[in-house]
């Protein structure tokens, strides 16, 4: 078995800014292609990209699977903007397959077209506070969620950029591509994932502040 380390999915889209951003904080991630790179990982970041793609190449790879039964044993993951798609339980605009790790309902490309992609300011749930830009690339929406997740972050509009449900964190936009947000995101993630009993909670979101 492999030194146990964060894994980024790497079949489609952004995932080597997410390795840049481990590197830059001293993280050891390393990319993941196959059901073997995954073995020893204790988190696992699902990046941007096209979810469609995303989840043909995960069941042409049989990781679906995989990435489905090690977060029951305790898998940490972390899906950014398609990722996020990748993880909800119901996917609309139009619908697709899914991971269903996440109670979340979620509409893709919810604010607009290309044209419509934009830096956003992001603030914490519940205080409001400002903590920085995020960048949004054809970003979906959460459009409802299940009592088991909590929101975590919002933008100025109160829509509900990230939230978490135990050890799965869903963002609705790029933190891999900011240098504007004040909060530590893969520090964070590395922090849950390397701690099998923490999950991604509000709380705890405030201290990274
Ligand atoms: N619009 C893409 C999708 O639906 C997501 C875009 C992104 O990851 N930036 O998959």
């Amino acid at each position: 078995m492999s030194t146990p380390s964060i894994g980024v999915l790497a079949l489609q889209g952004g995932f080597d800014a997410h390795l840049k951003c481990f590197d830059a904080i001293g993280i050891q991630a390393h990319a993941v292609r196959t059901c073997e790179q995954a073995q020893g990982c204790l988190g696992l970041v699902i990046p941007g990209g096209e979810s469609t793609a995303l989840i043909r190449l995960l069941a042409y790879s049989g990781l679906d699977r995989y990435i489905q039964q090690q977060h029951k044993q305790g898998l940490a993951l972390w899906g950014t903007c398609a990722g996020a798609i990748v993880l909800a339980s119901h996917v609309s605009a139009p619908q697709t397959p899914s991971l269903k790790c996440m109670d979340v309902n979620i509409r893709r490309n919810a604010y607009g077209r290309q044209v419509s992609s934009a830096l956003k300011s992001i603030h914490i749930a519940e205080t409001q506070r400002v903590v920085g830009e995020g960048v949004f690339i054809r970003a979906p929406k959460f459009e409802s969620w299940g009592n088991q997740v909590q929101p975590l972050l919002t933008d100025a509009a109160e829509n509900t950029v990230a939230l978490s449900q135990g050890r799965c964190l869903s963002l609705t936009f790029h933190p891999e591509w900011s240098n504007t947000l004040n909060l530590n995101l893969h520090a964070w993630f590395a922090q849950v994932a390397f701690n099998s009993t923490y999950g991604f909670s509000l709380s705890a979101l405030k201290d990274l502040t």
